[in-house]
């Protein structure tokens, strides 16, 4: 079969591989989407999660069953699925508290197991979900984005009629916001605010309160128009920039909770006292895996339409240039995914 691996920093090749083998308690997915995740292009870059070289990359992926292990019931050949990326061991510290997406043992696509950027890749049985005939695979793959913007919704414990800002238009930022502003959407009604740089991103952004800070010299004084007379309840952190974090603190009101849902490696300096003072809390998202089914329930929300965040669908033949759009986010593209002919 043909995958797209990653063989060093940098090294990406498009190879003619063996389809995986299965184990008895997974199944074999003939991936139909699989969407492109500002993660790939960090691994790419710089290769924060220490990944063991060569590896098939992707994480968000949909598909059809070809092959059921053997201690599998609940899928036959032909199911359609969504799949999730974190496969928890189910019996480390962190599993045996209910915390699955921190596992300390946990496999996951496209870091120490094969991702979905492939015609076939293999699933644990319980990181699969049906899914309806009338999804498309390019929105299913959305499964798990979906699932970690719920997670960072949830950090952010925004009390209802609340204030939430949103720092940063990327598709985790739109997709958020598209979440938590959408009338159907069972979280508690909140006003939901999103700011980033670009205007056709903000517009994926329904429902919501859109800002473009581009070029404008005080955004605080913008973005805190937009709050009650404290401040925001809660801002999610969804561009990877230190400045956004002084802003995004800056705009909280007293016990207001800071969500740092984007990666920022390194040591970014913030302001305790201020979090002394006004009892601010710092909290992190990063993954997230028993908000999945919420997530599958969210692709089948008509309102929610999600599948209008996919801009763009490539073979895997065009890689370089899916993934030059992904990064560059030229040509209207927000979230980039690539097609099979066979899935669809
Ligand atoms: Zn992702
Ligand atoms: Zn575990």
């Amino acid at each position: 079969m043909k995958a797209l691996q990653l063989l060093d920093v940098g090294q990406v090749a498009l190879l003619e591989i063996p389809v995986p083998d299965i184990k008895a308690d997974e199944l074999l997915i003939r991936t139909g989407a699989t969407t492109i995740c500002t993660s790939d292009l960090n691994d790419i870059r710089e290769n924060p999660f220490d990944i063991a070289f060569p590896i098939t990359m992707g994480h968000e992926g949909a598909g059809t069953v070809v092959q059921v292990g053997s201690l599998v019931q609940g899928f036959s050949i032909g199911d359609r699925v969504a799949t999730h990326p974190v496969h928890p061991c189910g019996s480390c510290a962190a599993c045996r508290r209910g915390w699955g997406h921190l596992c300390t043992a946990m496999e996951h696509f496209a870091i120490n197991r094969p991702g979905t950027f492939a015609e076939y890749y293999p699933v644990r049985h319980d990181r699969a979900r049906h899914i309806p005939d009338d999804i498309p695979f390019t929105a299913a793959a959305l499964a798990e984005p979906i699932s970690v913007c719920l997670e960072a919704l949830a950090q952010a414990c925004v009390p209802a009629q609340g204030t939430l800002l949103i720092l940063g238009d990327g598709p985790f930022g739109v997709l958020m916001a598209r979440l938590e502003a959408s009338a159907s959407s069972n979280i508690s009604p909140v006003k939901t605010v999103l700011a980033g740089w670009q205007d056709f991103r903000l517009a994926f952004a329904r429902d919501a309160v859109t800002l473009n800070t581009y070029g404008v010299r005080d955004p605080y004084v913008m973005l805190r128009a937009e709050a009650d007379e404290l401040g925001y309840d809660a801002v999610i952190l969804a561009v990877g920039s230190a400045a956004a974090v002084r802003l995004g603190l800056s705009l909280l009101r007293p016990r207001g909770r800071f969500v740092v849902f984007s990666a920022l490696p390194g040591e970014t300096p913030v302001d305790l006292f201020r979090v002394h003072l006004d009892e601010l809390a710092i909290v992190g998202a990063c993954s997230d895996e028993d908000r999945f089914d919420d997530a599958v329930a969210r692709l089948g929300d008509a309102e929610l339409r999600m599948e209008e965040l996919i801009t763009h669908t490539f073979p895997l033949a065009r890689h370089e240039e899916a993934l030059a759009l992904a990064e560059t986010g030229h040509d209207r593209a927000l979230k980039v995914a690539f097609a099979f002919q066979a899935g669809l």
